[in-house]
Order: structure tokens, then C-alpha cells, then sequence
């Protein structure tokens, strides 16, 4: 998972130092995370530049309430989904010839994108939590997260801060462009879509708790989505003999991401490529 998340982190920099940085939506951003106790390093510490631990000087300057007692700070890269994706996108409708396009379309099986006109080679399974249905994955389940976009436009730092009632629900503030991300929340195998004011208020208050002057930023919208749970990530290569059939020769199954799809594409992307050039298939 550390060279995915550090292939991954690269590649984001080298975006960042490239003219696409600002339509791609990633940029370098300072952070800091705050504890009741000490923890240990995270994996990812010797993938950020400038890890450092807060000395109490430091952490008193950002917990002004004087609530934690251990934190760190870093330099990380923030992507902002949505322009990404975007720019994702543009670049492979740029692959004139090279790359056929379809929105909006549901598949209920691997056999049905044969009608779809092309031979394929093999197809990449990139379905997160659809492929529950899709290749009949019951170790799939969704992760059910809130978050709030907030407008404050003085927040130019990405924090995390523990929540002492449920460690596993940090308060957590991520600067994109135009607006702060606020959250946030983890319910598994929950998939109502629905938002809920009991989230809100609660994301809002641990938000504020951690840095007080949130209070006087302006709320914009709110949306709930499912991170694509899974015990680990499943990124391997299948051969199937479709026997006259319609199922792909090869399938690389590459989905289970949880909540760090984001932090680990790039490396994933790259070793599920690999595993094609390792099978002489590309
Ligand atoms: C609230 C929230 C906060 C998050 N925060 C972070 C974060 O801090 N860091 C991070 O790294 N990531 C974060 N994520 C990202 C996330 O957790 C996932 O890891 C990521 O979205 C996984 O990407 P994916 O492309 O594998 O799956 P998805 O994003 O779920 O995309 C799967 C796509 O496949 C399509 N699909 C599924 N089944 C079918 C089918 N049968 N036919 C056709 N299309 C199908 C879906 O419509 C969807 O477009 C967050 C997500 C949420 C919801």
C-alpha cells in the first residue's frame, strides 16, 4: 500500500509542477493533525515531505482552546476530486482513435461489453462498490461518508483533529480551490444517500472545536457518498476461456479502495497496467 500511496504522490507532484496543475485541482498544502496522546508515525510520514512533530510551542499555537496534547505537521497534496476527474477525462478523449468512450450506461455483466462493438483485449474492473454486483463480490460493502463545503476562504491549511468520543472520526478540514471541505463521517454497510442534520451539526461542531473561527464561515452545500469498502484491495489479473462466449479474455480486477481511493490510484492504475505488460496482453 506505501508505494501505491508514494507512486501515487508523485505522480501528483509532478502535476502540481506541471501548467495542468490548476485544471487538474491538485496543489501542495501545509497540515497538521492534532491527539489527545502520543501516536505513533504514520506509514505515509516518510512519503510527505517535512514530516516534523509539533513541539508544545507549536501545538499551542494551533490548539489555541488548549485541547490536544500530541500532533504533527507536514506538507501534503490535496486533490480535488471533481477536477480531476474532469481532467481525466479530457486526457483520454484526447486519445483520438485510441479510446472509445460510454457514459451512462450501466453494466450488469462482464459479457455485455462485447455488444458494445470492440474486441476487447481484457477490461479493467474499476467499479468500486459496484462490483457487489457486477462480479458478485459479497466482501464488498459501502462506507458511508457526509461531508460539508463550507466557503472560508482564510483557511489555507489542511487539518485533522481527534475526536476524543470516537477516535475513528477525526474532525478533518481540506482547503480545494474554491471552498473548504468539512468532515466527516464513516458508517459502514449504511447507503442511505440522504443527508442528516444530526451529521451535519456534529461535523460542524468538530470542525469549529479544532479551529474556532470556521464559526464564521458560510455554508454551501452538503452531500453523502459511499467509499468502496472492501477487508483489502483487489488488484489481480484473470484469464477467463469464454468458450464461444461473450466474457473478455482478461479481466483486471482493480477496486476495494475504502476511503483512500484517491491517495492510491496512481499506484494502483500503475500496477494493474504492469500486470498486462507482465502477460504480454499490452
Ligand atoms: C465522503 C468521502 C470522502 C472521501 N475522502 C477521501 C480522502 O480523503 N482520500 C482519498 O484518497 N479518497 C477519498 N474518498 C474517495 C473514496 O473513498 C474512494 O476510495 C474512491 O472514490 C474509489 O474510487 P473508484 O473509482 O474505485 O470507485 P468509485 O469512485 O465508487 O467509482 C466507481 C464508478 O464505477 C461506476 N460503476 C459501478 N458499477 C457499475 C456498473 N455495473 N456499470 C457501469 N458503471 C459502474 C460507478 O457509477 C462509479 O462511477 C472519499 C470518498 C467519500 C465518499
Amino acid at each position: 500500500v506505501n508505494k501505491w500511496g508514494s507512486d501515487t504522490f508523485n505522480h501528483y507532484l509532478d502535476i502540481f509542477n506541471s501548467i495542468d496543475a490548476v485544471t487538474a485541482g491538485i496543489f501542495l498544502c501545509p497540515a497538521y493533525e492534532m491527539f489527545h496522546e502520543p501516536v505513533p508515525d504514520p506509514d505515509w510520514s516518510t512519503i510527505v515531505p517535512s514530516f516534523r512533530h509539533l513541539s508544545p510551542a507549536d501545538l499551542a499555537m494551533y490548539d489555541t482552546q488548549k485541547i490536544y496534547k500530541y500532533g504533527f505537521a507536514y506538507d501534503t497534496i490535496i486533490a480535488e476530486g471533481r477536477l480531476y476527474m474532469e481532467y481525466l477525462i479530457t486526457k483520454i478523449k484526447s486519445f483520438t482513435g485510441r479510446a472509445t468512450i460510454l457514459t451512462g450506461c450501466r453494466v450488469e455483466s462482464l459479457t455485455e461489453l462485447s455488444f458494445y462493438g470492440e474486441n476487447f483485449a481484457a477490461v479493467i474492473n474499476c467499479t468500486g462498490l459496484g462490483a457487489r454486483e457486477l462480479v458478485d463480490d459479497a466482501s464488498m460493502y459501502p462506507i458511508r461518508g457526509h461531508v460539508v463545503r463550507v466557503k472560508a476562504p482564510w483557511i489555507r491549511y489542511h487539518v485533522e483533529a481527534e475526536n476524543k468520543e470516537n477516535p475513528t472520526l477525526p474532525a478533518y478540514i481540506i482547503p480545494n480551490s474554491d471552498t473548504i471541505v468539512l468532515g466527516g463521517t464513516k458508517a459502514l454497510d449504511d447507503d442511505d444517500l440522504t443527508p442528516r442534520k444530526e451529521d451535519r451539526d456534529a461535523i460542524l461542531a468538530r470542525c469549529i472545536a479544532a479551529v474556532p473561527s470556521l464559526a464564521a464561515s458560510e455554508f454551501v452545500e452538503e452531500w453523502v457518498g459511499l467509499r468502496p469498502g472492501r477487508p483489502s484491495v483487489r488488484l489481480e489479473l484473470e484469464r477467463f476461456d469464454s468458450n464461444g462466449g461473450d466474457m473478455p479474455p482478461v479481466v483486471v480486477s482493480n477496486y476495494g479502495h475504502g476511503g483512500s481511493g484517491l491517495t492510491l490510484a496512481y499506484g494502483c492504475a500503475g500496477d494493474a497496467v504492469e500486470l498486462l505488460q507482465k502477460e504480454k496482453i499490452i
